[in-house]
């Protein structure tokens, strides 16, 4: 087979190649599985989110248990104190002292519920993501089955259609591959046109006798004159 043929041929490879793979990417199945990988990705951001908010609140509770354990030290020492006071106003200070940390434990009480109810709904919420995650991880793998046994066959389709584009490049010189890699990309697919009779296969310009002459002169691979693609002008 001539390098015009091999490039033929190549060519109508990509185009099998193009086609299998547009056909599994429209599998329902594949469709479905990355509907779900997606929600997968999204859950675990949200999971991440309130675990951290999670933290957030048990160190925010262990801050309030530390407050109140030194306010209940002060209340002690203040009461050692006031047992010794000597005068009123002393006395005085000692009771605008504790009333001041009584309020202060109040608040600390208050803050805490606060914090706790906060806590109980959002581990509610951390509980019911990590199982949701785990049922959409299960419910991948089951799908990522299924896809991957409706796609087996077109996969089989795009394994032989590799093979066949390896072997006919392995028959192309190094040139003529960058110059099809580069035309095929430029033309999206349809790089190599063939001259019949007078009209190259793609563009369908008819050519002038003076371009045919030009064109048989330069060779069984040329370029078309009107389109630019590579012309294979040769006959097999
Ligand atoms: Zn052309």
């Amino acid at each position: 087979m001539g390098e015009g043929q091999l490039l033929l041929k190549l060519q109508e490879t990509d185009l099998e190649l193009v086609r299998h793979r547009s056909e599994l990417n429209a599998l329902p199945e594949i469709k479905s599985l990355a509907q779900k990988r997606k929600s997968l990705a999204a859950a675990k951001d949200e999971l991440l989110r309130v675990t951290g908010r999670r933290k957030d609140l048990e160190t925010y509770l262990g801050e309030l248990d530390e407050e109140e354990r030194l306010c209940l030290e002060d209340i002690e020492h203040a009461q050692e104190h006031a047992a010794s006071a000597m005068d009123y106003s002393e006395v005085q200070d000692i009771e605008y002292e504790l009333s001041q940390l009584a309020k202060e434990l109040d608040k600390i009480a208050f803050e805490r519920k606060d914090y706790q109810s906060q806590l109980e709904a959002i581990s509610e919420r951390e509980a019911k993501g990590s199982s949701f995650i785990a049922k959409l991880e299960k419910a991948i793998l089951t799908a990522a089955q299924a896809a991957r046994d409706h796609a087996s066959g077109i996969q089989e389709d795009i394994e032989r259609c590799t093979r066949t584009r390896e072997k006919i490049l392995s028959g192309l010189p190094a040139d003529v591959q960058k110059r099809y890699e580069v035309a095929s990309k430029r033309y999206n697919g349809l790089a190599v046109e063939r001259l019949q009779g007078s009209i190259p296969s793609i563009c369908r310009m008819t050519l002038t006798e003076s371009s045919l002459n030009d064109l048989k002169r330069a060779g069984a691979l040329t370029e078309c004159p009107y389109c630019h693609r590579i012309l294979i002008v040769e006959e097999d």
